[in-house]
């Protein structure tokens, strides 16, 4: 199996990086933010516990994140791997990870880090709202996200640095000329 992070500030382009990944490296695609929406417009009962959570741009509590998680690794037993989007988001959540996966006798291979600045960031979710219409993606909401981000979630960077799994890609540029250098890492930590 071959199991990567892809991760970065909310706006970093992980979902538009995390799609040509699973076109060319055949990975299934896990984005914790997808399964919460898709929980929210079906109204499941998860979707009912974390809509608030969400629209209010905070995290959702690592225990209820945690299992929705593991339970869809395992619905799909028969992946090469996994690309994980949007977790782990905590440190918490990254041992819990870590620690699933050994008893699978397995790990986390890579953690692709899309570096981008925090004024580029306002910029496209700016954008992306428009078509979107995404209700987190508001200014006030956006604000609410990049602070957890920088308080919670960038903490995780020095758990996978300390294992030397992380390696840092420039978001900003052209979507190809990203996609190619994240190709290089993933083919290196794959040889
Ligand atoms: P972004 O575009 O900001 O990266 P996502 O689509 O990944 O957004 O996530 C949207 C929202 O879903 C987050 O703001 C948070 O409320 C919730 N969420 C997603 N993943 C996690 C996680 N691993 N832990 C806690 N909350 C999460």
């Amino acid at each position: 199996m071959f199991n990567l992070v892809i991760f970065g500030p909310p706006g970093a382009g992980k979902g538009t990086q995390s799609a040509k990944i699973i076109d060319k490296y055949t990975l299934a695609h896990i984005s914790t933010g997808d399964m919460f929406r898709m929980h929210i417009s079906q109204k499941t009962e998860l979707g009912q516990r974390v809509k608030q959570i969400l629209d209010d741009g905070l995290l959702v509590p690592d225990s209820i994140t945690i299992d929705m998680l593991e339970e869809e690794v395992q619905n799909n037993p028969d992946a090469k791997g996994f690309i994980f989007d949007g977790f782990p988001r905590t440190v918490p959540q990254a041992e819990a990870l870590d620690k699933f996966l050994e008893g699978k006798g397995e790990k986390i291979n890579l953690v692709l880090q899309l570096d981008v600045t925090e004024a580029e960031i306002k910029n496209r979710i700016a954008e992306r709202k428009k078509i979107s219409g995404r209700a987190d993606d508001d200014e006030e909401k956006l604000l609410k996200r990049i602070d957890e981000y920088f308080t919670k979630t960038i903490h995780v960077l020095p758990f996978y640095q300390e294992q030397g799994k992380v390696v840092k890609v420039n978001g900003i540029g052209n979507i190809e000329e990203i996609f190619g250098t994240i190709c290089e890492a993933i083919d290196a930590a794959q040889a």
